[in-house]
Parts: C-alpha cells; sequence; structure tokens
C-alpha cells in the first residue's frame, strides 16, 4: 500500500452546537500509513472531529471521507475497516483478557472484502499491545492502563486499515504513558495502520506523530512534523515582562519594536522584562491563545 493514498478527507468542515461555532471550516488529509496526532486544548473540537470520522455524530457542513466514504453514511463493510476505541466492554469484568478477545474475533470475517481485513489473531493482539502476560487475567483485575491497551485491542481485533484514538492516554501515570507510546509505535510500524489520535500534550504528540494538526478557535492553525513546526516559528520571538504583579507574554517577530514601545508607554512599571526565542511549546501556547477567541466564537457564546 503506498505512503501517499489518502486514507482520511477533510474538507471545509463545520460544526455547531446551536450558535456555538466548534468547527469553522477544518480541512486536512491523513496519508495511509501516517500517525497524526489532532493537537489542541480541551473543548478546542477534538472529539468532535473524531466522532464525525467515526460516523457516530452528524455534521452542520463540509465533506468529509474516510477511505473512500462518507462516515455519516457508510455501511458496514465499512465499519468493520476501521477501528473505534471504545468502552462499553468494560462492564464484562469477570471474563478472561484472552477470551474476550476470542469472543470478539468472532464477529469479524462476514463482512471481509480484502484479504487485509482477515481478524488478527489473539496471541497477535496480546503481543501488539503487551498483555501476553496479563491473558488469564480477569478484565476486572487489570490496572487502568492495561485496561486502556485492551479498549486497543478490541478496537483492532478486525485488522482496521484505520484506528482511532480519542485522548487515549489521559490519567495515565509516566509509565502506563511509556507503554502505551510503545503500543502506537509498534502497530505503525508492524501493522502500517493509520491512526488518528487526539491528545492536549504536546509532548505526547512529538514523540508518536508523523504530523501533528494544531486545532484551535475552530479550524487547524499548524500542520506539520514537530520539526517543521519548530523550524516554521523559529523566527518567533517572545517579550516577557511584569507590569503591576502580572506577567504578560507577547510573541511575534517585532519583539525589539515591541519592547522599546512598551517600555515607551511605561516608563515605570515595567519589571523582569526578558525577550527569547519561543520554543516549540511556547509557540503552542501562543498559538492556541491567539486562536481560541476568535470572532464567529466569541459570537457563539455570547449568543
Ligand atoms: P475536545 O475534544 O477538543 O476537548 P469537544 O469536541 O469535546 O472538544 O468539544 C468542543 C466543544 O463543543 C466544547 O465547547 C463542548 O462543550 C461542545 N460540545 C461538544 N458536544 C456537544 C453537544 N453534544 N452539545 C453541545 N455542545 C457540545
Amino acid at each position: 500500500m503506498s505512503k501517499t493514498d489518502t486514507a482520511i478527507q477533510v474538507t471545509g468542515l463545520q460544526m455547531r452546537y446551536g450558535a456555538h461555532v466548534v468547527l469553522d471550516g477544518v480541512d486536512f488529509a491523513v496519508h495511509r500509513g501516517e500517525v497524526l496526532v489532532l493537537l489542541g486544548p480541551n473543548g478546542a473540537g477534538k472529539t468532535t472531529i473524531i466522532e464525525i470520522l467515526e460516523g457516530f455524530r452528524g455534521r452542520s457542513g463540509g465533506s468529509v471521507s474516510v477511505l473512500g466514504s462518507d462516515p455519516e453514511h457508510a455501511d458496514e463493510a465499512w465499519r468493520a475497516r476501521v477501528g473505534i476505541v471504545l468502552q462499553s466492554w468494560r462492564d464484562h469484568s469477570a471474563w478472561r483478557v484472552r477470551k474476550l478477545l476470542d469472543h470478539f474475533g468472532k464477529y469479524f470475517g462476514p463482512y471481509s472484502t480484502d484479504e487485509r481485513a482477515r481478524p488478527v489473531g489473539t496471541d497477535t493482539l496480546l503481543q501488539l499491545v503487551g498483555l501476553t502476560d496479563h491473558a488469564h487475567k480477569k478484565v476486572g483485575e487489570l490496572s487502568g492502563g492495561m485496561r486502556r491497551r485492551l479498549d486497543v485491542a478490541i478496537g483492532l481485533v478486525g485488522n482496521p486499515e484505520v484506528l482511532f484514538l480519542d485522548e487515549p492516554t489521559v490519567g495515565f501515570d509516566p509509565k502506563a504513558r511509556r507503554e502505551f507510546h510503545d503500543v502506537i509505535h509498534r502497530l505503525a510500524d508492524l501493522q502500517g495502520t493509520t491512526i488518528l489520535l487526539s491528545t492536549h500534550d504536546l509532548d505526547e504528540a512529538e514523540k508518536l506523530s508523523d504530523r501533528i494538526l494544531i486545532l484551535a478557535g475552530g479550524k487547524i492553525v499548524a500542520n506539520g512534523s514537530a520539526d517543521q513546526l519548530r523550524k516554521e516559528f523559529s523566527d518567533q520571538t517572545e517579550v516577557i515582562w511584569t507590569q503591576d504583579d502580572q506577567r504578560h507574554v507577547h510573541a511575534g517577530s517585532d519583539a525589539t519594536t515591541f519592547a522599546r514601545n512598551l517600555l515607551a508607554q511605561h516608563p515605570e512599571g515595567i519589571t523582569n522584562l526578558e525577550i527569547r526565542n519561543a520554543s516549540l511549546e511556547d509557540t503552542y501556547m501562543t498559538i492556541v491563545q491567539t486562536h481560541e477567541t476568535t470572532p464567529s466564537q466569541k459570537e457563539g457564546k455570547q449568543a
């Protein structure tokens, strides 16, 4: 399968809840085999995008294609090619891990239209998500991190071409987070699965992604590998200062002029003035703050 094939295409995607504009013309594509991380603050609309792509949520406008079909009108054969990670099976706490995976595996097969859509065997799944040594355990005995990896294993039973993961590591301790990151790397490397994963953690986005999209103010405001984003914004400088016991930050390429004007306007009240190049994290914060209150969102919130 060629890396240049498009697995997901989103064009002009709009989503409103009443007067609240959440997505205001979102455009992006995901190539087959790519790990794309959708990064943005809480409330940016990441879950909304993922649920629209999964076919769980309608949209207000724009076009969306996942594996060549519109998720809103896709059939069961399409559904079998898309991995969705749900937690609803967790009621089965008395089931053993291996038994549960065997059980879900039996649901796959009838919709297979190509070789790739064969179910993944239970042993392979256990290995992929790092649960081989815990296969005999009851679901109720698993830690939170193990349970999340089992969520993913169940999402992978049908050997999906595309896997959606919505903030999969929320609430994880560092060890569970690292183990989960290993799962994603294995999936991308061994299975060639196209993965769209959302997070609000820049560090996680950097570790996992082939490419990062930053969602803020209802739009994709940055799109590139971590290195590309760093380069793209490297001419940004930050002016940081304290005034009336409050810390202020201004980001831009006009640092010297800005600092000069600031001191001219407030000859007495400025302390701790600092000018520095922005890191990727600083840049991310600035991008998000700048775009979080777009005119359309303000209108929506007031209405
Ligand atoms: P994220 O996943 O980035 O945290 P969400 O997609 O969950 O963001 O939510 C984006 C915005 O849409 C939030 O302001 C949220 O309150 C709003 N929202 C989400 N679902 C609904 C809904 N069913 N009805 C009304 N507003 C919603």
